[in-house]
């Protein structure tokens, strides 16, 4: 059996898949393969196991060939892979879900504790050398507890976020999702709103849906708009989600305080400006990386792998 693996991933997944036997090739090549050398490698392969920066279609898969079972995702976004296309070549398709929801959970807090209190502005500020000595009036941020906690996708991370917000927080938690969720509600205290309400109504909002043709660009102009002056934006989930040039206008207006962003509409690129804005955090798409949970992400994948090499269907298949 061979296995593709598009990058280097932790080498807990690769030995795993090793000790099977397979014969598995990691792309040598240091950054997303393009789309060429993909097609040429993945020729003959048994299995895929791809990254969130490669795009995999029927054209991938056919240059695969018909051996070809499964296109495992090494993360739990999967709006990379064409899934009608698996569908109809009866590949499975997996992702990574779970592993990593604390993980991003934690960086979302990360971003919205560093736009809130300035964090990024403060490190600036001192490595400039421009710090004279306390000041009562010195890059003053906002509180966060006991503020309203705006989630659009409580799904497994906006879930968890939402736990924090309240547990630790003592936020109040509005939320919106296409499934509502009345058991969530209950344990704590969330209230469920339309896009719209959220918008209006929370200091703090953060993005937990997939990419889907649905949520693409939800957060446009109209709707910073709706958010108040006073308000932050936390986006985590992908990047289309938030129209890149709006936010960066609405930055600039001052129709919203601030936005912390982990994700980008068109990586690794960011809109103009946006970069020389103070009111924005951004990290470079790590907020699932820490070391554990890289590692699990890569035991994920290769358990997806070695289930549908060995003829079972994958604990992560997306094919419905
Ligand atoms: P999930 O599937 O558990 O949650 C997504 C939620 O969004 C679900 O509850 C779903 O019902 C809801 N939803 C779907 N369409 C919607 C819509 N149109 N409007 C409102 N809600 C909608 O997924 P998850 O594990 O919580 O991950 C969420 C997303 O975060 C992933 O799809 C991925 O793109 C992104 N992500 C990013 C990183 C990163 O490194 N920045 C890491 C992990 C995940």
């Amino acid at each position: 059996m061979k296995v593709f693996i598009t990058r280097k991933i932790p080498e807990i997944g690769i030995k795993s898949l090793q000790e099977k036997g397979y014969d598995v090739v990691v792309s040598s090549f240091d950054g997303v393969l393009p789309r060429e050398e993909l097609i040429q490698s993945v020729r003959g392969v048994d299995a895929i196991l791809s990254l969130l920066t490669d795009k995999i279609d029927g054209e991938v898969m056919d240059a695969a060939g018909p051996q070809l079972k499964i296109v495992a995702n090494y993360a739990v976004g999967f709006d990379n892979i064409n899934l009608e296309d698996a569908k109809k070549r009866k590949i499975f398709a997996t992702n990574t879900p779970d592993v990593l929801t604390d993980t991003v959970a934690e960086h979302t807090f990360a971003l919205m504790i560093s736009i809130a209190h300035r964090v990024v502005e403060g490190d600036k500020f001192m490595r400039a050398g421009r710090y004279k000595g306390w000041e009562p009036m010195l890059l003053l941020g906002t509180d966060m507890m006991k503020k309203t906690l705006g989630i659009i996708g409580l799904g497994r991370i906006g879930g968890r976020v939402a736990y924090i917000g309240a547990r630790g927080f003592d936020m109040k938690v509005m939320y919106y999702d296409v499934k509502r969720n009345e058991e969530f509600e209950k344990q704590h205290n969330a209230v469920f709103a339309s896009i719209d309400d959220i918008l209006k109504q929370a200091d703090f909002i953060t993005l937990h849906v997939p990419l889907l043709p649905a949520t693409k660009h939800l957060m446009n102009e109209e709707k910073f708009n709706l958010m108040k002056p006073t308000a932050y934006l936390v986006n985590t989930s992908r990047g289309p989600v938030i129209d890149e040039n709006a936010l960066v206008a609405a930055l600039k207006e001052g129709k919203i305080k601030g936005a912390a962003l982990d994700v980008f509409e068109n990586e690794p690129e960011t809109a103009p400006g946006l970069s020389e804005l103070d009111n924005a955090v951004i990290t470079p798409h790590i907020a699932s990386g820490t070391k554990e949970t890289r590692d699990d992400m890569a035991k994920t994948a290769v358990n997806n792998i070695i289930e549908a090499l060995e003829g079972r269907t994958p604990p992560n298949n997306l094919i419905k």
